[in-house]
Order: C-alpha cells, then structure tokens, then sequence
C-alpha cells in the first residue's frame, strides 16, 4: 500500500447570497435543551434544566450539505434531530450574554443525527457519547443565512419524514437560549469564526430507514433536505 501526505482539509458551507462560503472549524452541541424532549429522553423532570447545559462535539468533517446521507454502520435505531445552528463570526471567551449576541454571524437549519441505540449503551454505562453523535455525515447542515448580531428568541422549528411531521415545536422553549449557550460555551473553550452551535432538538425523535426524506426547517432561516441512502461499504 503507498502512503500520501494530503492537503489540509477544511469542511465549508455556503452562504445565502453570497459567493464566499463560510469555514468550519468546530461543531459543538448542546444536549436536551428543549422540556418535553428531555423527557422523552427519560430525564425525571426534576432534574430538567437544573445545572449546566450538557454540551458536546462532533467533527468539523461531519457536515455535510446534503442532499444525500448514507445510512451509518453499527446502528438498528439511527434518529434524526431537527436543530437550529448558530455560526459565530467573532472570537470570544468568557463572554457575557450581551457579548455573546455580537459574535452571532448567522444561523442554519441541521439535522444531528444520532445512532440511539450507541448513545444509550454510553448513557446506562457512563461512557462517552463521541461514537453516537459524531460519525460520518452525522451533522448535515443547510446554508448559512447571514444575520449579524441577531438574537433569535423565537420561530417555528419543524420535521417530517416523508411528507409526516414528526418534531414541531419553537425556539422560544430552548431551555439555555442562544445568548447564554454562547456565553457558558465560551466559559469552557475559545470560541472562534467558523464555530458552529447545534442548539438542541424539540421533542419527536425518531427512528430513520433507508429511503426516507427528511425535511428540517426553521421558521424564518430556511430548510434543509436530505435522503437516506443505503449504508456505504466501508
Ligand atoms: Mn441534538
């Protein structure tokens, strides 16, 4: 087998009206931030939206435009998540919400996609989620709609498979809004330009087959469609 040294690759998306694409450099998520999918999730609602907000990662490289996804390997029961994204223009740590609104480039419509099945074994176990959220093609992303400095504190979240809808809620039950995500974020990490923020799912989760069309939209920053095809061979 021959060896190569490859170019650095970097993951972009494109921006609405604009012929420059916008850079990814990390993805960070946010986990059960919307009631009734915390508790769908069996969370007891007492321990709902106490404490800090869960987050975690995927690879920059599992965005992906669409419109195609391939089902994923090691999984019976791979689930879509319907999700705002927010994309940050500016650096920033330690910042404080009124900061945080500042460094909001713009938002997009995603879809985190998750092997439930992985996530639960890593759940009962208290092992880490890394192999059930960040695979490949798990963070297929529409574009970006440029909307600086722009807070969204509300707007119809929806999903449907196949024509069905299956999530539909709005961003005014994110549990930690936009604004203080950013802010606790940036208590942890540097943020930088080209971060990407997954800002939860609504309740709905479900289970996708191969064939199935998936549409996620958010009211006022568009939509994004993807179909499942067939697993690749690895
Ligand atoms: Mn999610």
């Amino acid at each position: 087998m021959e060896h190569f040294i490859f170019p650095a690759h970097t993951t972009s998306l494109p921006i609405v009206g604009m012929s420059e694409r916008f850079p990814v450099r990390r993805v960070y998520c946010i986990g059960l931030n919307y009631v009734d999918h915390a508790k769908e999730m069996g969370i007891p609602a007492d321990k709902i939206g106490t404490g800090e907000p869960l987050f975690f990662g995927k690879p920059a490289d599992a965005v992906v435009v669409g419109p195609t996804i391939r089902f994923p390997p090691r999984t019976s029961n791979f689930h879509y998540e319907a999700e705002l994204v927010v994309a940050i223009g500016k650096a920033g740590s330690n910042v404080s919400a009124a900061q945080a609104v500042s460094m909001i480039y713009g938002y997009a419509v995603g879809i985190d996609l998750t092997r439930r099945d992985m996530q639960k074994a890593a759940m009962d176990n208290g092992l880490p989620w890394d192999f059930a959220k960040g695979f490949d093609e798990s963070a297929p992303c529409g574009p970006i709609l440029p909307m600086t400095e722009t807070l969204l504190r509300r707007g119809k979240i929806e999903l449907t498979v196949n024509g069905c809808v299956r999530q539909s809620s709005n961003l005014s039950k994110l549990i930690t809004p936009i604004d203080q995500m950013i802010a606790i974020l940036s208590t942890a990490v540097a943020l930088k330009p080209g971060d990407l923020i997954f800002t939860g799912t609504p309740e709905g989760v479900g289970k996708l087959e191969v064939g199935d069309v998936v549409v996620a939209s958010v009211e006022g920053v568009g939509s994004l469609t993807v179909t499942v095809l067939p697993p690749a061979k690895l």
